[in-house]
């Protein structure tokens, strides 16, 4: 169940990516498994970094009366914003690809008590490593280190700008 899920959210990090995008996808279920929404990363696409995988699924879901029953489904560990929304509205469980390439605040969310399913799958892990590899700006721009966003804003979509990825495992604000 929770790998069939989060095939839908790696298609939508699929549509990111082709979009030139970051490759992260998102998905709310219903507690009876309907898909309410799903959505993607597009701060670049849209220009706007407040547009996470999961945030841009749970506003594509609408209102919604009761979120405890609710199953938020991403590509990638949950960064602080995306985690507190999930406290915010006690969405009940979260399943999670992997959590290799950026550790969020998954652990802060079972120690609250939302049921977490770390999947650690290979393809979201492959497809996230060689984004980072190959738009190191763009990634520490979206994970909140500032040499990302002075070379992220500057030079746009260019390749090969420097950055790294030393900062991925800090608390930085990715999804
Ligand atoms: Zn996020």
């Amino acid at each position: 169940m929770a790998e069939q899920m989060l095939d839908v959210a790696y298609r939508q990090a699929r549509i990111g990516l082709s979009e030139g995008g970051i490759p992260i996808g998102a998905v709310l279920f219903g507690g009876d498994g309907t898909l309410l929404g799903e959505g993607r990363n597009r701060r670049v696409q849209l220009g706007d970094p407040s547009v996470h995988a999961e945030t841009d699924a749970f506003r594509a879901a609408g209102r919604q009366a009761d979120y405890r029953s609710m199953t938020m489904v991403t590509t990638l560990s949950p960064c602080w914003y995306c985690s507190g929304l999930v406290r915010q509205f006690n969405i009940g469980a979260i399943v999670i690809g992997e959590a290799r390439t950026f550790t969020g605040a998954h652990d802060w969310l079972a120690d609250l008590g939302v049921r977490v399913t770390l999947l650690d799958d290979e393809r979201c892990a492959a497809m996230m490593a060689s984004f980072i590899a190959e738009h190191p700006a763009i990634w520490n721009e979206d994970i909140g280190l500032s040499e990302g966003l002075s070379e992220g804003l500057s030079e746009g979509l260019s390749e090969g700008l420097s950055g790294g990825i030393s900062g991925r495992i800090s608390g930085g604000n990715s999804g």
